[in-house]
């Protein structure tokens, strides 16, 4: 496969022999946020009992046909808009025939030669703000299999079939990552990007986003390794921890002169290690041959026109606007932008105001204290509105920033509004010259040790100004103290 990344030293691992560059590539499955499966019209949902969600086509019973959900490859189709990748407008459903106790057809459809979605790019944004590319191979659509179920028995297993048939999104990138941190920034993206559209739901916990880790290593400038897929990786976390276990591991069999083997392997996050699972499969042990009870896929360039009419604002176009429009860091951008909901409030509180500082409302206060609270955005107890009323506040110099977290916290209690919480809690500044005047007055001569030494050092006034606002419980206005400090203490 083309490699065209240039060399990046910073990521090397150091071996025993020398440096080690790691080459990544993913396939990510991710279940179609859908109410029904891909062939049949069982429904698809979290948490119901089991096998309550089996149509007879999910059991492969005698001469049940599989009939194609439209509304799956509508969303498999906008998907591959959102990824910037060719649409196929014409594709080929495939049997991939394998045994598997939770595979009653003793198949699965998918897709092989002729995938619904061709090569596309991801634009990936690091922890530093800065970005780079991820292509995409292919996008296929195919059934997701049963669960067996070990553990309730000593002596028997169990099938829920639920989830047999479930349409997947099978998303396969090139190999273009170079370190764990970007594989996982790529899923992160690309989990960011499912949710915009609204094809999945993204809960790596439910399952319903997985990772296949594609690990090899080589010495820099050779040609590429052997590779290792590590299976069903399903957390941010994991994914980083599988890949520097097994790229050691790689490292440390090369480095003793022995060479890897093509194989599946598992990651155990308990021992922290990565197992042989199977030794890899070659694609025509699967025998794939196109399934004769599906017809081609063929799709009309209108329809496809009309998908992609329908996609909202993808994250990359809206971090760029958040950037030029409101001026925003590339990383408050990128922030907001993980969290569509997020965006939206932002945006919702920005209109017409200061949008850096209603940004760092948002991320630093308000995302602090959803985090502590395990709340969504959607759940917040402040809205949009009262943040805008707390930078307008501000802006028009009724409250410093430090009673702006005062207020915040009383609001954040469901204490109403920014403004009524400084009405009801007397928290407005003291703008009022001879109530600054008098306390400065009290202060001066109370200190005429440090009124010495402020004339000796200008820079000492920062004493002062922090005793009026102690005087002043916070409230005095930090502009007029400073100016009527200056003026009375002749520095
Ligand atoms: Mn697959």
């Amino acid at each position: 496969m083309l490699d065209t990344r240039p060399a990046d030293p910073s990521k090397f691992i150091q071996g025993r022999t020398g440096p080690w560059e790691v080459i990544l590539g993913l396939e990510v499955h991710a279940q179609v946020a859908s109410k029904s499966k891909l062939f049949s019209g069982a429904a698809v949902g979290f948490g119901a009992g089991p096998n309550e969600q089996v149509s007879l086509v999910d059991a492969a019973m005698p001469g049940m046909l599989p009939v194609l959900n439209r509304y799956c490859v509508e969303q498999a189709v906008k998907t591959g808009l959102g990824l910037r990748a060719q649409i196929n407008r014409r594709s080929r459903f495939d049997r991939k025939n394998y045994f598997y106790p939770d595979l009653p057809q003793g198949y699965q459809i998918s897709q092989f030669e002729f995938p619904i979605v061709g090569e596309g790019v991801v634009e990936v944004e690091r922890d530093d703000g800065a970005t780079f590319e991820v292509r995409i191979e292919r996008l296929h659509l195919e059934q997701d299999a049963g669960k067996l179920i070990h553990d309730l028995s000593p002596s028997e297993s169990y099938v829920d079939l639920n989830r047999a048939g479930t349409a997947l999104m099978e998303i396969v990138s090139k190999p273009d990552m170079r370190s764990s941190e970007e594989a996982a920034a790529y899923v992160k993206m690309l989990r960011t990007i499912l949710i915009y559209l609204g094809t999945c739901d993204g809960d790596l916990e439910k399952g319903n986003l997985r990772a296949d880790v594609n690990v090899s290593v080589r010495r820099p400038g050779e040609g590429l390794g052997t590779r290792c897929e590590i299976k069903n990786v399903n957390s941010f976390r994991f994914i980083q921890e599988a890949i520097e276990h097994e790229a050691r591991r790689q490292i440390e069999i090369l480095e003793d002169g022995g060479r890897i083997l093509q194989e599946t392997r598992l990651y155990d996050p308990n021992k922290r290690e990565t197992r042989s699972m199977r030794s890899k499969e070659e694609a025509h042990d699967y025998r794939y041959f196109p399934d004769p009870d599906l017809l081609p896929l063929e799709l009309e360039q209108a329809w496809i026109d009309e998908i992609k009419a329908s996609l909202p604002e993808l994250p990359d176009d809206k971090r760029r606007r958040f950037m030029g429009d409101y001026g925003l860091s590339a990383y408050d951008a990128g922030v907001l932008i993980a969290d569509q909901a997020k965006a939206d409030y932002f945006e919702a509180a920005a209109k017409g105001r200061d949008a850096k500082l209603v940004a760092n409302w948002v991320t630093n206060e308000l995302s602090a204290r959803l985090t502590a609270g395990d709340l969504e955005i959607n759940e917040s107890p402040v809205p949009a509105t009262y943040v805008a009323e707390l930078v307008d506040l501000l802006g028009e110099g009724v409250i410093s920033s430090k009673i702006a977290k005062e207020v915040f916290e009383h609001v954040w209690n469901g204490e109403g509004s920014p403004r009524a919480v400084v009405e009801k809690r007397g928290l407005k500044q003291v703008t009022d010259t001879g109530a600054i005047e008098k306390a400065i007055d009290e202060i001066i001569a109370a200190n005429p040790g440090q009124v010495a030494a402020v004339k000796e050092k200008p820079q000492a006034v920062g004493w002062f100004v922090g005793q009026v606002m102690k005087a002043t419980g916070g409230k005095a206005n930090p502009a007029a103290v400073n100016e009527i400090l200056k003026s009375k203490l002749g520095i």
